[in-house]
Order: C-alpha cells, then structure tokens, then sequence
C-alpha cells in the first residue's frame, strides 16, 4: 500500500495541468488536450495552436486520388494512402484546410 502509493506519486509530474495517456482521463484535461504532453513549459498560444493543428491532424484525411479517407500522415508534408498505396507530397499537418 505505502509502496504504491510513492511509486504514483513519482510517476505524477509536479505539474497542475493532468497529463495522462488513458483516454478516460484525457476527458477531464479540457484546456490541456494534445498539448498536455507537454505540461507546463509552453505558453497558452504555442498549446492552443497546437491543439488546432492536432485535431486536424487527427481527423481522417480523404485522398485526393482514389477521394477515400485512409490518409495518413507518414511526416511532415508526406501523406500516404492506405486504400491506393499512393505516397504523395502535401500540406504538413493536414490534407484538409
Ligand atoms: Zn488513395
């Protein structure tokens, strides 16, 4: 009991903002979302646009050959599609504006 008890508290992060990769308890980070992560450390603009950029990110992209969703983002600007196998060069964070 007392053991597990340190062992959370070192695993938890000397910040106010939660930050938890269970997606039940990323329900209740309502300001922090992608940028939770992160914790502290970075200004509220930098995280709020970060969180803009990631939710587009996150939405399945349509391919602009075979127009079915199974884009994915392989880096920065390199989208590859599932469906048709299509590599393509494109926008760096998301297909769609
Ligand atoms: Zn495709």
């Amino acid at each position: 009991m007392w053991a597990s008890l340190v062992s959370f508290r070192l695993w938890e992060p000397a910040t106010p903002v939660q930050i938890r990769a269970s997606p039940f308890n990323m329900v209740k980070t309502k300001k922090a979302r992608h940028a939770g992560r992160f914790g502290t450390g970075y200004g509220t603009r930098v995280r709020k646009r970060l969180n803009v950029i990631e939710d587009a990110q996150r939405k399945k992209q349509t391919c602009p050959y075979c127009k079915k969703p199974g884009v994915k983002r392989v880096a920065s600007g390199i989208w590859h599609c599932k469906k048709c196998g299509k590599k393509f060069a494109g926008p760096a964070y998301s297909l769609k504006k």
